[in-house]
């Protein structure tokens, strides 16, 4: 199989490559076949290969939201490395696997601006517009002006372009999220001209020094854990003091449960910020995941909350 799908991607294909290596939590198990794409072409390709060996798929973009089981992937994974982007106008058309935190700095070195709040955020494009992350209340979906995609379904494989409201952004929400066959190849994101470049990077590497005094950045993570929750007035009155963005803050719940420090395993509750669960020492998947159900029993028994995961389960 190895050298079939070699022929068909025209790309190395490296057979049992362990995924802790490319994740930022350190954990998972290997991938059965693992590739690395740096272009539309050779996504499309290595697409095509999984499609015609009727092999399972996964994208991997930076890693940095995703929780691979210990078992590993099945199929072959395909990762996205950092490839070009252009900046034309206001425009700023980006490969998938391009780093995001280096397009927007890019960006606003141009005199670009819109996406600094996303500046210190992890992961490629990709990933980024697919869980459209953001910070603040704000998504990097809200600049992107179009998607374009590899759509698989059962007649085949084929391009598709996406308009900002074809994209179905919402709170680290997209299309693409909604339909893991559909496979982001190429974005490109609509700035506004700002005269204020040293300024705006000079707030990012502010923001970076907050980060790093609030998050657990020196120890492996997937960064938040949960979703903050959607605040209504009514059902959460006495919460009213945790809102954050308009959302009410899921660490907030998971320090209000005592939970701050609970450990499982190689895997902690960090005690810097509760909605990160850190991996402080050879932690398994199966140690994060038990931490998880733990937290979601307690904060549904004690507050009656049910919390969503922000990270993605990969290979479960
Ligand atoms: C320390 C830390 C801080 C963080 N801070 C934030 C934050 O402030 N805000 C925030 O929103 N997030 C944050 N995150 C989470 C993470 O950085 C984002 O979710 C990021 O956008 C994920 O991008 P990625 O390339 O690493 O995706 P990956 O983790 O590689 O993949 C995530 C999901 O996207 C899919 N995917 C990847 N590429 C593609 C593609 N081209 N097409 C279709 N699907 C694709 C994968 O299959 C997977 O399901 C943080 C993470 C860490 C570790």
């Amino acid at each position: 199989m190895k050298e079939e799908l070699e022929q068909l991607i025209g790309l190395e294909v490296v057979e049992n490559e362990p995924l802790k290596n490319h994740t930022t939590f350190r954990v998972g198990g290997p991938a059965r076949y693992f590739v690395k794409v740096e272009s539309k072409a050779q996504l499309l390709a290595a697409l095509r290969a999984a499609h015609t060996k009727k092999l399972a798929f996964f994208i991997l973009g930076g890693g940095s939201n995703v929780l691979v089981a210990d078992k590993g992937f099945d199929g072959l994974v395909i990762k996205t490395l950092p490839g070009d982007f252009v900046i034309k106008e206001d425009l700023v058309t980006a490969f998938s696997g391009s780093i995001l935190l280096k397009m927007i700095r890019e960006a606003t070195k141009n005199n670009l601006g819109g996406l600094e709040f996303a500046g210190n955020i992890p992961g490629t494009v990709g990933g980024g517009v697919r869980g459209n992350c953001g910070a603040y209340g704000k998504g990097v979906g809200d600049f992107v002006k179009q998607v374009e995609a590899i759509c698989l379904d059962e007649t085949g494989i084929g391009l598709k372009v996406f308009q900002k409201d074809e994209c179905e952004f919402a709170y680290r929400e997209s299309i693409f999220k909604q339909n893991p066959d559909w496979v982001i190849a190429e974005v490109v994101f609509e700035l506004s001209p700002a005269d204020f470049a040293e300024e705006s990077l000079h707030k990012m590497d502010e923001e970076w020094q907050q980060r790093c005094a609030k998050q657990p950045l020196d120890t492996p993570s997937a960064g938040c854990t949960f979703k903050n929750i959607n605040f209504d007035a009514k059902e959460h009155e006495k919460y009213t003091g945790w809102q954050t963005n308009g959302k009410l803050a899921a660490g907030k719940f998971i320090e209000e449960a005592d939970l701050k420090g609970m450990k499982i395993g190689g895997a902690m509750i960090s005690d810097k910020h509760a909605n990160f669960i850190i991996n402080f020492d050879n932690a398994t998947a199966d140690d994060i995941v038990q931490l998880i159900s733990l937290v979601k029993t307690r904060v549904r028994n004690q507050f009656g909350v049910q919390f969503e995961e922000e990270i993605q389960y990969i290979g479960f």
